[in-house]
């Protein structure tokens, strides 16, 4: 793995956050008829800032967004959304894919090992679910996050200690556990206990991604390539329940064909649907 790649990588995760935020306020702004506003401002590959004024979720002022193609090395382009509020500082970055639903799902595993991978990107889609083995944590398909694996837990400790103080009064047994829960997660994330901790995404639409960190040992870090399944197309809209109850149906016919036929069960079906669903492959990247 040359430095090259290396260097490449270290110019995108700067001008992701960075010029998102170096964008000059006392610039006047090119109004648009849809309020997006053109910066003035370039992402590393020459793409535009743009802004648009969006309501801030935690105090319900104006702040602003900020949409930036970029391309993630070693994965593909996406639109970062990048707000910040002048009022109360609330930050976040979301994601849109730019890209349409890949030709397959894809599942990534990191080993945390110490402290800084939980520095370590998350690119998280729409349908994508985050498991942290070790800790008993699944985190459901819920909006697109550019974020990290320190971000993903932070952001579940905010959302359980938000509930807190109401909660020990309507049900302080939960209270207890969730606050020996959140005590546990914070040391982990302190790198104090629970290393090395397996964690998982796992994106039907194969449109996210955990940051690889070339010429690392293999245990590390691994992606697998996956066919989806009937269910999991009607799930992401690529195909009608109704288109896959009347393919599965017509699958039955051939097959009590044949057995009419032959006048006896074949185990071809079978093969064949091994063969078309059950694919998997590891690819390396290293
Ligand atoms: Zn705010």
């Amino acid at each position: 793995m040359g430095e090259n790649q290396q260097a490449e990588k270290e110019e995108f995760f700067q001008p992701v956050g960075q010029a998102a935020e170096e964008v000059d306020h006392e610039q006047v702004p090119e109004n648009g008829n849809d309020g997006i506003r053109l910066t003035g401002a370039e992402d590393a590959q020459g793409h535009p800032v743009q802004e648009i004024d969006s309501l801030c979720m935690k105090c319900h002022e104006t702040g602003v967004s900020r949409l930036l193609l970029t391309s993630i090395p070693y994965f593909r382009e996406i639109v970062v959304i990048s707000f910040e509020c002048p009022h109360c500082g609330f930050k976040n970055s979301e994601i849109q894919s730019a890209s349409t639903i890949a030709e397959k799902g894809s599942r990534y595993m990191l080993k945390i090992e110490n402290k800084e991978d939980f520095n370590r990107q998350v690119v998280k889609s729409e349908y994508c679910t985050c498991k942290f083995i070790e800790l008993d944590i699944e985190i459901p398909a819920k909006r697109g996050q550019l974020t990290t694996v320190e971000g993903l837990l932070s952001e579940m400790v905010q959302d359980l200690e938000l509930d807190q103080p109401q909660r020990k009064e309507v049900q302080p047994e939960i209270y207890e556990k969730i606050e020996q829960f959140l005590a546990k997660i914070r040391s982990v994330l302190n790198g104090e206990t629970g290393l090395p901790l397996t964690f998982l995404i796992d994106d039907p639409s194969g449109n996210s991604w955990i940051e690889y960190v070339p010429g690392e040992p293999q245990h590390k870090w691994s992606v697998v390539e996956y066919n989806r399944t009937p269910q999991q197309n009607v799930m992401l809209g690529l195909v009608s329940a109704d288109e896959v109850a009347a393919h599965e149906q017509e699958q039955q016919e051939q097959q009590s064909q044949r057995v009419r036929a032959t006048g006896f069960m074949s185990d071809e079906t079978d093969i064949e649907n091994f063969a078309n669903e059950s694919l998997i492959f590891l690819t390396s990247r290293t």
